[in-house]
């Protein structure tokens, strides 16, 4: 088995859960950070990652503009993007959806659950029999 880990970038502005995404994954996956919008859509072109977790609420671009930049790339057409957000309510993950989000998941969110969705979307299946 190749020790290929698959590469996620983490926008979120919020420091705490930004860090705290990062301790999560850092075992299992190569995890880079931006803290906003723009250093987001550029730490994704330089970097190329796997996954892109996207927070909705940035300082600058908002989640639903970098999701649509994103999907405007032809490198990123089918990468799967996980929306992180406070707001849930059906209208605003319809607008997540309708930007090319993959997932939506609301804040506070489950650890356990961010990782199964991401590994759901990179199609790992855990062992667990
Ligand atoms: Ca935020």
């Amino acid at each position: 088995m190749s020790e290929y880990k698959s590469k996620i970038l983490v926008i979120e502005d919020e420091q705490d859960i930004r860090e705290g995404i990062v301790s999560l994954l850092e075992d299992q996956f190569t995890v880079s950070t931006a803290a906003s919008g723009l250093s987001g859509l550029k730490e994704a072109i330089r970097n190329k990652p796997d996954l892109i977790v996207l927070d909705l609420n940035l300082p600058d671009f908002d989640g639903y503009q970098v999701c649509k930049s994103l999907r405007e790339e032809a490198d990123f057409k089918t990468i799967p993007i996980i929306i992180l957000t406070a707001f849930n309510e059906s209208d605003d993950r319809v607008r997540a959806f309708d930007t090319g989000a993959d997932d939506y998941l609301a804040k506070p969110f489950s650890n356990a659950e961010l990782i199964s969705r991401i590994n759901r979307k990179l199609n790992v299946v855990k062992d667990m029999f």
